[in-house]
Protein backbone atom coordinates (compact mmCIF):
# COMPACT_ATOMS: atom_id res chain seq x y z
CA UNK A 1 0.00 0.00 0.00
CA UNK A 2 1.66 3.53 -1.13
CA UNK A 3 0.75 6.36 1.08
CA UNK A 4 2.41 9.81 0.39
CA UNK A 5 2.85 11.79 3.36
CA UNK A 6 1.39 15.43 3.75
CA UNK A 7 4.27 16.19 5.34
CA UNK A 8 6.89 15.33 2.63
CA UNK A 9 4.41 16.85 -0.30
CA UNK A 10 3.94 20.00 2.09
CA UNK A 11 7.93 19.93 2.22
CA UNK A 12 8.28 19.62 -1.78
CA UNK A 13 6.04 22.40 -1.94
CA UNK A 14 8.03 24.67 0.20
CA UNK A 15 11.13 23.78 -1.45
CA UNK A 16 9.67 24.43 -5.11
CA UNK A 17 8.07 28.03 -4.07
CA UNK A 18 11.37 29.22 -2.57
CA UNK A 19 12.61 29.32 -6.30
CA UNK A 20 12.56 32.56 -8.40
CA UNK A 21 14.17 30.87 -11.58
CA UNK A 22 11.93 29.16 -14.08
CA UNK A 23 14.67 26.91 -15.00
CA UNK A 24 16.01 26.15 -11.11
CA UNK A 25 12.29 25.64 -10.25
CA UNK A 26 12.05 22.93 -12.99
CA UNK A 27 14.98 20.98 -11.33
CA UNK A 28 13.31 21.04 -7.97
CA UNK A 29 10.04 19.91 -9.77
CA UNK A 30 12.05 16.92 -11.10
CA UNK A 31 13.27 16.38 -8.04
CA UNK A 32 11.09 16.07 -5.87
CA UNK A 33 8.81 14.05 -8.36
CA UNK A 34 11.48 11.92 -8.28
CA UNK A 35 11.95 11.40 -4.61
CA UNK A 36 7.55 11.09 -4.19
CA UNK A 37 7.69 8.24 -6.68
CA UNK A 38 10.48 6.56 -4.72
CA UNK A 39 8.80 6.76 -1.53
CA UNK A 40 6.27 4.95 -2.71
CA UNK A 41 7.88 2.78 -4.55
CA UNK A 42 9.76 -0.49 -3.34
CA UNK A 43 11.13 -1.23 -6.70
CA UNK A 44 12.45 2.61 -6.94
CA UNK A 45 11.96 5.20 -9.27
CA UNK A 46 13.81 4.91 -12.09
CA UNK A 47 13.67 8.39 -13.77
CA UNK A 48 12.10 11.52 -14.03
CA UNK A 49 12.80 13.29 -17.18
CA UNK A 50 12.05 16.88 -18.63
CA UNK A 51 11.14 17.20 -22.33
CA UNK A 52 11.16 20.56 -24.32
CA UNK A 53 10.11 21.35 -27.72
CA UNK A 54 13.01 22.28 -30.16
CA UNK A 55 12.78 25.45 -32.08
CA UNK A 56 10.81 23.62 -34.66
CA UNK A 57 7.89 22.30 -32.25
CA UNK A 58 8.64 18.99 -34.49
CA UNK A 59 10.47 17.33 -31.41
CA UNK A 60 11.03 17.30 -27.71
CA UNK A 61 14.38 17.04 -25.92
CA UNK A 62 15.25 15.78 -22.94
CA UNK A 63 16.09 19.30 -20.91
CA UNK A 64 16.28 17.55 -16.89
CA UNK A 65 17.31 14.04 -16.42
CA UNK A 66 17.11 12.43 -12.75
CA UNK A 67 17.59 8.91 -12.37
CA UNK A 68 19.31 7.55 -15.47
CA UNK A 69 22.11 8.82 -17.86
CA UNK A 70 21.38 11.16 -21.21
CA UNK A 71 22.59 7.48 -23.52
CA UNK A 72 19.34 5.71 -21.27
CA UNK A 73 17.36 8.44 -22.49
CA UNK A 74 17.25 7.36 -26.13
CA UNK A 75 14.26 6.14 -26.57
CA UNK A 76 12.04 4.61 -29.24
CA UNK A 77 10.29 5.81 -32.03
CA UNK A 78 6.98 4.66 -30.89
CA UNK A 79 7.69 6.75 -27.53
CA UNK A 80 9.01 9.95 -29.49
CA UNK A 81 5.85 10.01 -31.36
CA UNK A 82 3.83 10.05 -28.15
CA UNK A 83 5.82 12.62 -26.57
CA UNK A 84 4.76 14.96 -28.90
CA UNK A 85 1.24 13.29 -29.47
CA UNK A 86 0.95 14.51 -25.51
CA UNK A 87 2.33 17.79 -26.39
CA UNK A 88 0.02 18.68 -29.09
CA UNK A 89 -2.62 17.28 -26.77
CA UNK A 90 -1.78 18.55 -23.48
CA UNK A 91 -3.57 15.31 -22.31
CA UNK A 92 -1.74 12.99 -19.53
CA UNK A 93 -0.89 9.86 -21.12
CA UNK A 94 1.02 6.28 -20.53
CA UNK A 95 3.48 4.41 -22.47
CA UNK A 96 3.59 0.33 -21.91
CA UNK A 97 6.99 -1.03 -22.16
CA UNK A 98 7.58 -4.94 -22.20
CA UNK A 99 9.44 -6.23 -19.11
CA UNK A 100 10.35 -2.56 -18.35
CA UNK A 101 8.41 -0.12 -15.90
CA UNK A 102 5.72 2.08 -17.66
CA UNK A 103 6.39 6.04 -18.42
CA UNK A 104 3.78 8.41 -17.54
CA UNK A 105 3.73 11.60 -19.49
CA UNK A 106 2.37 14.71 -17.62
CA UNK A 107 1.72 17.48 -19.84
CA UNK A 108 3.19 21.02 -17.95
CA UNK A 109 1.18 24.05 -18.78
CA UNK A 110 2.12 27.67 -18.56
CA UNK A 111 -0.50 30.10 -17.35
CA UNK A 112 -2.29 30.44 -20.06
CA UNK A 113 -3.09 27.08 -20.41
CA UNK A 114 -0.32 26.35 -23.32
CA UNK A 115 1.61 22.65 -22.85
CA UNK A 116 5.40 24.21 -22.85
CA UNK A 117 6.88 21.07 -21.46
CA UNK A 118 6.33 17.51 -20.73
CA UNK A 119 7.10 15.54 -17.78
CA UNK A 120 7.89 11.64 -18.13
CA UNK A 121 8.37 9.43 -14.68
CA UNK A 122 9.29 6.02 -15.47
CA UNK A 123 8.29 3.84 -12.51
CA UNK A 124 7.00 0.38 -11.63
CA UNK A 125 3.98 1.80 -8.76
CA UNK A 126 2.47 4.67 -9.44
CA UNK A 127 -1.13 4.56 -7.81
CA UNK A 128 -3.99 7.15 -8.21
CA UNK A 129 -3.52 8.35 -5.00
CA UNK A 130 0.21 9.53 -5.97
CA UNK A 131 -1.06 10.23 -9.30
CA UNK A 132 -3.38 12.84 -8.32
CA UNK A 133 -0.64 14.43 -6.03
CA UNK A 134 1.61 14.84 -8.82
CA UNK A 135 -1.47 16.23 -11.05
CA UNK A 136 -2.32 18.76 -8.09
CA UNK A 137 1.17 19.65 -7.49
CA UNK A 138 2.05 20.38 -11.56
CA UNK A 139 -1.26 22.65 -11.04
CA UNK A 140 0.61 24.48 -7.98
CA UNK A 141 3.66 24.39 -10.54
CA UNK A 142 1.79 26.33 -13.45
CA UNK A 143 -0.32 28.71 -10.79
CA UNK A 144 3.81 29.66 -9.47
CA UNK A 145 5.59 29.79 -12.65
CA UNK A 146 2.86 32.18 -13.95
CA UNK A 147 3.69 34.48 -11.07
CA UNK A 148 7.15 34.44 -11.69
CA UNK A 149 6.44 35.20 -15.40
CA UNK A 150 4.06 38.12 -14.56
CA UNK A 151 7.31 39.33 -12.63
CA UNK A 152 10.00 38.49 -14.95
CA UNK A 153 8.41 39.85 -18.02
CA UNK A 154 6.83 43.12 -19.97
CA UNK A 155 3.02 43.29 -19.84
CA UNK A 156 3.14 44.75 -23.74
CA UNK A 157 5.54 42.29 -25.21
CA UNK A 158 5.89 39.17 -23.14
CA UNK A 159 9.45 39.62 -23.58
CA UNK A 160 12.27 39.30 -20.31
CA UNK A 161 11.80 43.33 -18.81
CA UNK A 162 14.92 44.57 -17.51
CA UNK A 163 15.07 43.98 -13.89
CA UNK A 164 15.28 40.51 -15.10
CA UNK A 165 18.38 41.30 -17.52
CA UNK A 166 20.57 42.42 -14.60
CA UNK A 167 19.92 39.09 -13.20
CA UNK A 168 20.42 36.66 -16.17
CA UNK A 169 23.68 38.48 -17.56
CA UNK A 170 25.54 38.09 -14.38
CA UNK A 171 24.37 34.23 -14.54
CA UNK A 172 25.23 34.22 -18.01
CA UNK A 173 28.29 35.74 -16.79
CA UNK A 174 28.87 33.38 -14.03
CA UNK A 175 28.61 30.29 -16.53
CA UNK A 176 31.27 31.85 -18.48
CA UNK A 177 33.40 31.90 -15.98
CA UNK A 178 32.62 28.12 -15.01
CA UNK A 179 33.03 26.94 -18.53
CA UNK A 180 36.36 29.42 -18.88
CA UNK A 181 37.72 27.66 -15.47
CA UNK A 182 36.50 23.80 -16.44
CA UNK A 183 38.23 24.48 -19.95
CA UNK A 184 34.72 22.48 -21.46
CA UNK A 185 33.13 22.50 -25.04
CA UNK A 186 31.15 25.73 -23.51
CA UNK A 187 34.24 27.55 -23.20
CA UNK A 188 35.12 27.66 -27.61
CA UNK A 189 31.53 29.12 -27.56
CA UNK A 190 31.68 32.89 -28.06
CA UNK A 191 28.63 35.80 -26.35
CA UNK A 192 27.54 38.98 -27.40
CA UNK A 193 24.84 41.87 -26.19
CA UNK A 194 22.76 43.65 -28.96
CA UNK A 195 21.05 46.38 -28.09
CA UNK A 196 18.25 46.95 -30.95
CA UNK A 197 16.41 50.65 -31.13
CA UNK A 198 13.37 51.44 -33.74
CA UNK A 199 14.44 54.02 -36.18
CA UNK A 200 12.37 57.03 -35.67
CA UNK A 201 9.57 55.86 -33.62
CA UNK A 202 8.49 58.99 -32.46
CA UNK A 203 7.08 59.81 -36.20
CA UNK A 204 5.08 56.31 -35.59
CA UNK A 205 3.96 58.04 -32.19
CA UNK A 206 3.44 61.34 -33.57
CA UNK A 207 1.40 60.09 -37.14
CA UNK A 208 -0.56 57.49 -36.39
CA UNK A 209 -0.90 58.09 -32.80
CA UNK A 210 0.31 56.04 -29.01
CA UNK A 211 -1.93 52.79 -29.27
CA UNK A 212 -0.74 52.06 -33.18
CA UNK A 213 2.81 53.03 -31.59
CA UNK A 214 1.89 49.94 -29.05
CA UNK A 215 0.80 47.71 -31.98
CA UNK A 216 4.13 47.77 -33.58
CA UNK A 217 6.25 47.24 -30.61
CA UNK A 218 4.18 43.79 -29.99
CA UNK A 219 4.89 43.26 -33.55
CA UNK A 220 8.08 44.08 -33.74
CA UNK A 221 8.72 41.63 -30.32
CA UNK A 222 7.18 39.02 -32.29
CA UNK A 223 9.69 39.08 -34.90
CA UNK A 224 11.97 39.14 -32.29
CA UNK A 225 10.75 35.74 -30.86
CA UNK A 226 10.46 34.04 -34.10
CA UNK A 227 13.99 35.07 -35.75
CA UNK A 228 15.79 34.63 -32.85
CA UNK A 229 16.18 31.30 -31.01
CA UNK A 230 14.38 30.69 -27.72
CA UNK A 231 17.72 29.87 -26.03
CA UNK A 232 18.84 33.53 -26.82
CA UNK A 233 17.12 35.16 -24.19
CA UNK A 234 15.22 38.76 -25.04
CA UNK A 235 14.67 41.89 -23.02
CA UNK A 236 12.51 45.04 -23.96
CA UNK A 237 15.04 47.65 -22.15
CA UNK A 238 13.21 50.74 -22.48
CA UNK A 239 10.22 52.15 -24.77
CA UNK A 240 11.74 50.99 -28.07
CA UNK A 241 14.67 49.83 -26.80
CA UNK A 242 15.54 45.92 -26.84
CA UNK A 243 18.58 43.18 -26.35
CA UNK A 244 19.55 40.50 -27.02
CA UNK A 245 22.28 37.92 -25.62
CA UNK A 246 23.35 35.53 -28.25
CA UNK A 247 25.53 32.42 -27.74
CA UNK A 248 26.90 31.67 -31.17
CA UNK A 249 29.79 28.89 -32.28
CA UNK A 250 31.79 31.63 -34.16
CA UNK A 251 32.57 35.08 -34.54
CA UNK A 252 30.58 34.89 -38.31
CA UNK A 253 27.51 33.80 -37.02
CA UNK A 254 26.48 37.20 -35.17
CA UNK A 255 26.24 39.34 -38.11
CA UNK A 256 24.27 37.30 -40.22
CA UNK A 257 21.93 36.60 -37.26
CA UNK A 258 21.36 40.56 -36.60
CA UNK A 259 21.31 41.56 -40.06
CA UNK A 260 18.70 38.74 -41.17
CA UNK A 261 16.22 39.87 -38.25
CA UNK A 262 17.30 43.73 -39.64
CA UNK A 263 15.81 42.87 -43.20
CA UNK A 264 13.05 41.12 -41.65
CA UNK A 265 11.71 44.02 -40.10
CA UNK A 266 12.72 46.32 -42.89
CA UNK A 267 10.59 44.06 -45.25
CA UNK A 268 7.57 43.43 -42.76
CA UNK A 269 4.42 45.41 -43.42
CA UNK A 270 3.17 46.96 -40.09
CA UNK A 271 -0.84 47.27 -40.62
CA UNK A 272 -1.22 51.28 -40.97
CA UNK A 273 2.17 52.31 -40.83
CA UNK A 274 3.66 50.60 -43.56
CA UNK A 275 7.36 50.48 -43.22
CA UNK A 276 9.69 50.51 -40.16
CA UNK A 277 13.41 50.18 -39.60
CA UNK A 278 16.05 48.95 -36.91
CA UNK A 279 19.89 49.71 -35.63
CA UNK A 280 21.63 47.92 -33.33
CA UNK A 281 24.88 48.26 -31.91
CA UNK A 282 26.62 44.98 -30.41
CA UNK A 283 29.15 43.63 -28.20
CA UNK A 284 31.45 40.88 -27.70
CA UNK A 285 30.75 39.60 -23.58
CA UNK A 286 33.60 37.81 -22.18
CA UNK A 287 33.56 36.23 -18.89
CA UNK A 288 35.01 38.71 -16.63
CA UNK A 289 33.18 41.98 -18.70
CA UNK A 290 31.27 44.05 -16.41
CA UNK A 291 26.99 44.17 -17.22
CA UNK A 292 26.91 48.13 -17.37
CA UNK A 293 30.13 48.16 -19.75
CA UNK A 294 28.43 45.85 -21.92
CA UNK A 295 25.69 48.31 -22.31
CA UNK A 296 27.92 50.94 -22.63
CA UNK A 297 29.69 49.35 -25.41
CA UNK A 298 26.68 48.10 -27.61
CA UNK A 299 25.02 51.39 -26.70
CA UNK A 300 28.04 53.38 -28.75
CA UNK A 301 28.02 51.09 -31.41
CA UNK A 302 24.32 51.71 -31.72
CA UNK A 303 24.73 55.46 -31.65
CA UNK A 304 26.93 55.07 -34.14
CA UNK A 305 24.61 53.31 -36.65
CA UNK A 306 22.33 55.80 -35.78
CA UNK A 307 24.66 58.60 -36.70
CA UNK A 308 25.43 56.92 -39.93
CA UNK A 309 22.30 56.21 -42.02
CA UNK A 310 20.41 54.02 -39.31
CA UNK A 311 18.63 50.45 -40.54
CA UNK A 312 21.69 49.22 -40.10
CA UNK A 313 23.92 47.31 -37.17
CA UNK A 314 27.38 48.18 -36.04
CA UNK A 315 29.91 46.17 -34.32
CA UNK A 316 31.89 47.85 -30.81
CA UNK A 317 35.06 46.07 -31.60
CA UNK A 318 35.11 46.29 -35.09
CA UNK A 319 34.26 50.20 -34.87
CA UNK A 320 37.36 50.80 -32.67
CA UNK A 321 39.56 48.66 -34.92
CA UNK A 322 38.95 50.55 -37.62
CA UNK A 323 39.25 53.93 -35.74
CA UNK A 324 35.79 55.21 -35.98
CA UNK A 325 35.21 54.85 -32.40
CA UNK A 326 38.50 55.65 -29.75
CA UNK A 327 39.18 54.09 -26.81
CA UNK A 328 40.03 56.29 -23.94
CA UNK A 329 42.29 53.80 -22.02
CA UNK A 330 43.29 55.59 -18.89
CA UNK A 331 39.53 56.37 -18.36
CA UNK A 332 37.74 53.25 -19.93
CA UNK A 333 36.35 55.49 -21.69
CA UNK A 334 35.36 56.06 -25.39
CA UNK A 335 35.28 59.49 -27.66
CA UNK A 336 32.60 59.52 -30.54
CA UNK A 337 34.74 60.83 -33.88
P1 LIG B 1 15.94 57.22 -33.45
O1 LIG B 1 15.92 56.70 -34.86
O2 LIG B 1 17.07 58.17 -33.23
O3 LIG B 1 15.90 56.13 -32.44
O4 LIG B 1 14.62 58.10 -33.33
P2 LIG B 1 13.36 57.84 -32.40
O5 LIG B 1 12.28 58.74 -32.86
O6 LIG B 1 13.04 56.40 -32.36
O7 LIG B 1 13.94 58.36 -31.06
P3 LIG B 1 13.94 57.68 -29.66
O8 LIG B 1 14.45 56.31 -29.77
O9 LIG B 1 14.66 58.60 -28.72
O10 LIG B 1 12.38 57.73 -29.30
C1 LIG B 1 11.71 56.77 -28.62
C2 LIG B 1 10.25 57.09 -28.60
O11 LIG B 1 9.52 55.94 -28.22
C3 LIG B 1 9.85 58.14 -27.60
C4 LIG B 1 8.56 57.69 -27.01
O12 LIG B 1 7.53 58.55 -27.40
C5 LIG B 1 8.30 56.34 -27.64
N1 LIG B 1 7.89 55.33 -26.69
C6 LIG B 1 8.54 54.92 -25.58
N2 LIG B 1 7.85 53.94 -24.96
C7 LIG B 1 6.71 53.73 -25.67
C8 LIG B 1 5.60 52.83 -25.53
O13 LIG B 1 5.50 52.01 -24.61
N3 LIG B 1 4.62 52.91 -26.47
C9 LIG B 1 4.70 53.79 -27.52
N4 LIG B 1 3.71 53.82 -28.40
N5 LIG B 1 5.73 54.64 -27.66
C10 LIG B 1 6.73 54.61 -26.76
MG1 LIG C 1 15.08 54.86 -28.23
MG1 LIG D 1 14.34 54.94 -31.66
Amino acid sequence: MNTVSTHSVLNKLIALTNERDVLTLEQSLAEALFELVDASDDDKAKSVVIYHPDDTRKQLLSAIIIGKSAEQCNFSLPFKQLLIDCFKSGRYCTYEQDDQSPVRLYPVKNAKDHTVAIIAIEAMVCDSQLHDVITLLLKIYQNFTGLINDNERDTLTGLLNRKTFDYKINKILVQMQEAAKLKSDKANQVHFLAIFDIDHFKRVNDEFGHLIGDEVLLLFSQLMTQTFRSSDPIFRFGGEEFVGVFECSSHDDIPNILNRFREKVGHFDFPQVGKVTVSAGYTEIFAYDLPSQLIDHSDLALYFAKNNGRNRICFYEQLIADGSLQENKKEGDIELF
